[in-house]
């Protein structure tokens, strides 16, 4: 038999990164939240999950969990990043990001996405505010006033709902909302991979005419690898022994890093660029993957859904004590819009000149990145992407 739950203030459908964080900050506004997940990774060993990406959180996002006193994942599993260099295959170009330059204590942390997804959550099913529901939304009913999810034999009612249920949400498919896609033909092979050098608090990003590759800081000793490769390519790669990998990855980033001498748990990521047609609707709106989906390139995905997740709970402050309606999507909108085009220009940007090869590209990318190291306005574009400033 099904049985219905009284209406409650707000209720997202999916906790990743993205819901759990703004489930917490919800709560925190002392409104009643719901949050359903399909999967809560509690339980399971860290160690036996299969997603091995290292997350790049630009110093602006640090700060921010730093804020929100939930930054402590951060610190204990995380690597702070104190040098980015930036380089071309093929090209002398190199531009260095110092954290020193820029006054700060660090440019970012890398952070096992594992751990900080276990860590949200967690705190979440601590969280009495938040009534956590583990299974998977399979109706939604809007009206103007409110919406209606089923989960199993369930039905729970809520004022405002938030999709942040990914890429393929059934939020954004209930509402008949489209998806903006480009596929970029590109696999991102991801796995720790040890080094022969140390290198505790350096991140690098090289561009090659296939895709670029990224190192970020890990245990000592490993560094986290995101090659990113046409499709073929990759599957290729993927296949063949470990000697023979680090070989040809060793021949297309050169010893910058050190050697390269094993690579464990390799994942595979396909590529796109994804948007949603329309991120609200009178009562229902998205955040996160479920709004936009960016390519890896400069590590930003995460970091401009936590932009969001600010600005929305502004918003939600400006409501207190009123009731929760439409007015909340429309404001929310109107504050995002411009930083979401932007980040998701720039980094779109970034792919698009780095991939070709026709020579007046190629040569304008050197002298982009040459020019980079010696002109300050052109850099420091590069450099809030970074940080975290843009
Ligand atoms: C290879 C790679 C590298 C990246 N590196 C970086 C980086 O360095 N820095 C950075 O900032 N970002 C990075 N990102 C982006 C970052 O991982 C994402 O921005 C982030 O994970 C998005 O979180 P999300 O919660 O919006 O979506 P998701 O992680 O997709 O979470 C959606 C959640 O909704 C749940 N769900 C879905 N449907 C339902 C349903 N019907 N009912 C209930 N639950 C449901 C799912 O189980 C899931 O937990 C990277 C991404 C990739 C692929």
């Amino acid at each position: 038999m099904i049985k219905t739950h009284p209406c409650i203030d707000i209720a997202l459908v999916g906790g990743g990164l993205v819901g759990a964080l703004l489930a917490l900050l919800l709560a925190r506004e002392g409104l009643r939240v719901l949050i359903v997940e399909k999967k809560i990774i509690r339980d399971i060993p860290l160690q036996n999950q299969k997603d091995t990406r290292n997350l790049g959180l630009n110093y602006g996002t640090v700060q921010l969990f730093e804020a929100w006193g939930l930054a402590e994942v951060i610190h204990q599993q995380g690597f702070p990043i104190q040098h980015i260099e930036v380089s071309d295959r093929g090209h002398s170009g190199v531009v260095h990001i110092e954290a020193k330059e820029e006054n700060l204590p660090f440019l970012g942390y890398g952070v096992p996405f594992n751990h900080l997804l276990a860590f949200l959550q967690n705190q979440v099913l601590a969280c009495p505010e938040i009534q956590c529901i583990e299974g998977e939304v399979t109706h939604i009913t809007v009206t103007e006033t409110g919406a209606a999810l089923q989960v199993g034999e369930q039905i729970f009612n809520a004022s405002l709902l938030i999709g942040a249920d990914g890429v393929e949400s059934i939020v954004r498919q209930k509402m008949g909302w489209t998806l903006d896609e480009y596929d970029y033909q590109q696999t991102a092979l991801i796995g720790p991979i040890t080094m022969s050098q140390i290198q505790c608090d350096k991140a690098f990003e090289r561009f090659t005419r296939e895709g670029p590759i990224a190192l970020l800081p890990n245990v000592p000793g490993q560094m986290t690898l995101v090659w990113v490769l046409p499709t073929h390519l990759a599957k290729v790669q993927q296949s063949l022994p470990n000697a023979l990998f680090c070989q040809d990855l060793q021949k297309i980033f050169g010893y910058r890093a050190g050697i390269f001498q094993k690579i464990e748990n390799l994942v595979a990521y396909p590529l796109k660029r994804a948007t949603a047609s329309q991120i609200y609707e009178g009562v229902v709106g998205l955040l996160g993957n479920a709004a936009h989906l960016l390519h890896p390139v400069a590590g930003q995905g995460f970091n401009l859904s936590v932009r969001d997740v600010l600005m929305f709970v502004e918003v939600i402050r400006r409501h207190r004590g009123q009731k929760l309606d439409a007015s909340i999507w429309a404001e929310y909108a109107a504050l995002s819009g411009s930083q979401q085009k932007q980040m998701s220009g720039v980094t779109h940007g970034f792919i698009k000149v780095f991939e070709r090869t026709e020579w007046p590209v190629k040569a304008l990318r050197n002298v982009m990145l040459h020019g980079l190291e010696v002109i300050r306005p052109a850099r420091k574009i590069l450099n809030d992407v970074m940080i975290g400033r843009m």
